[in-house]
């Protein structure tokens, strides 16, 4: 992808940002709802992860129920229209479509997507708090995990409140997933669903600096720790500190605020890491009108984490791609700014006892890429010092949990999302965390002395 960009203007990469996917139409919508079985037993029900009634929400669709439909998402799913277009549809509810096995499966995730586009095109209210209980609930962080838990408790009649440390809440769903792949209006319609709950969302708050974790301790009944993931870590390469080096996280979330940077155009930039992170670093590069783009990772194709649509999207926006390729050093101009980065081939070893194949070095293998940013994607480092403060166990900063539950070593404490997620534990997707979000609200509400809350 050599490109010539002579004149882009700050208009025409406010542009590029505009949602790639457009929504069904009222006819396709209809048609494709029309297409639907309706099984009973349905298995999409089983594949998706909170179990989002999908006969019934399609069904609604072809009557001409759109706020039933978006009713029946939103309660099982309380991010069901970011899901719509963030989850991996083709792996979860239309990968388990029977209609596979003979034509071609529903588009479930374009008709979540639809009925979820009309509740906020008009504004919907969907749901109400319940009778106050009496009791009070902290939740850190208001991600797709700590809305999900808010909402719930909300309806059962908790006084809630979210520590948001950003300006805005929503977390990875407002700061973290693209533009032009989750616009930030359907973030802010889910979270206000939320606050007309009235949970009372604290943002600019971090929580260990702005407020103690001993006054949440003490002036709360329990904690739902939902705060997600920190930075991205550092390469540890020489010439780091270079001007043109990015943190992908960062990265991204500049592209959600007000003001779109500029300085990509004509530029040739490299992407550290193959994950879903690296490749919304690498497609907004692209929009920014940088003119060549590459990915550099130090295994293979088959061990990339990033999802395959995700893949695709980025080869189709001209993304290149280095495999078995690792960075040794960022090479600056006598002004500090990026100009080149040495890398080194790699090969993976025979399985070690862990069972994977590893990356080694090719010795004499370097070579020098010439580039004018480099984007740190490998991954994101965590809360260890919040996890101590509130005295719960955790590996590596990955919170350890009771067996089949979201309670944490600290009884008050239960915890969902990101902050649970590695050493096989927990699963990264935002449709998971909204599930965890419920499970701890319920576990949490059975804990401080109700009934069980029948799930689906
Ligand atoms: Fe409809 Fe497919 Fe679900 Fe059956 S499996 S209810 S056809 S979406």
């Amino acid at each position: 992808m050599n490109r010539e960009r002579k004149e882009i203007s700050l208009t025409d990469l406010k542009q590029n940002f505009e949602e790639v996917e457009k929504g069904l139409s009222n006819r396709e919508a209809l048609e494709e709802a029309n297409r639907c079985l309706y099984c009973y037993d349905a298995p999409c029900i089983k594949a998706c992860p909170t179990e989002i009634d999908i006969p019934s929400f399609i069904k609604k669709i072809s009557s001409g129920n759109l706020k039933g439909s978006a009713k029946t998402i939103m309660q099982s799913n309380p991010v069901g229209a970011s899901c719509a277009r963030v989850c991996p549809t083709e792996e979860l509810c239309e990968g388990a479509c029977v209609l596979n096995y003979s034509t071609k499966p529903i588009m479930i995730g374009n008709l979540q997507r639809y009925a979820t586009d009309w509740a906020i095109h008009n504004e919907q209210i969907l749901f109400q708090e319940g009778e106050k209980n009496g009791k009070r609930v902290a939740i850190i962080g208001s991600g797709p995990a700590g809305l999900s838990a808010a909402r719930e408790l909300a309806r059962l009649g908790y006084e809630v409140t979210i520590f948001e440390a950003e300006e805005k809440a929503g977390g990875l769903n407002t700061y973290g997933i693209v533009s032009f792949r989750l616009p930030q209006n359907v973030t802010y319609w889910e979270v206000d669903q939320v606050k007309k709950l009235n949970v009372e969302i604290k943002t600019n708050t971090r929580v260990g600096t702005d407020v103690s974790v001993e006054a949440l301790l003490r002036t709360y009944d329990s904690i739902i720790l939902a705060a997600g993931m920190a930075q991205v870590p550092k390469l540890n390469i020489e010439g780091e500190e270079a001007t043109g080096v990015y943190d992908a996280i960062n990265f991204v979330k500049e592209t959600k605020s007000t003001e779109i940077p500029t300085n990509l155009i004509g530029k040739k930039v490299a992407v550290i890491g193959a994950g879903n992170t690296a490749i919304d670093a690498a497609t907004c590069s692209v929009r920014l009108g940088a003119a060549n783009v590459k990915i550099i990772y130090r295994r293979t194709l088959k061990e990339m984490t990033a999802y395959d649509f995700e893949f695709e999207f980025a080869k189709q926006d001209g993304v290149e791609f280095s495999w078995l390729t690792a960075p040794k050093r960022i090479i600056s101009d006598e002004t500090g700014k990026v100009i080149g980065l040495e890398c080194i081939k790699m090969e993976l070893s025979e399985k070690g006892e862990d069972g994977r194949r590893h990356p080694v070095e090719i010795k004499g293998s370097e070579y020098v890429m010439e580039v004018d940013a480099v984007i740190r994607a490998i991954g994101q480092s965590r809360h260890n010092q919040l996890l101590e403060k509130l005295e719960v166990e955790h590996q590596a900063g990955v919170v350890i949990l009771a067996n089949g539950s979201q309670q944490t070593s600290n009884p008050k404490v239960f915890a969902c999302g990101d902050v649970i997620f590695g050493k096989g534990q927990g699963e990264a997707m935002v449709v998971s965390a909204a599930q965890q979000g419920k499970l701890a609200a319920y576990e949490l509400h059975q804990n401080l002395g109700s009934e069980a809350v029948e799930t689906a």
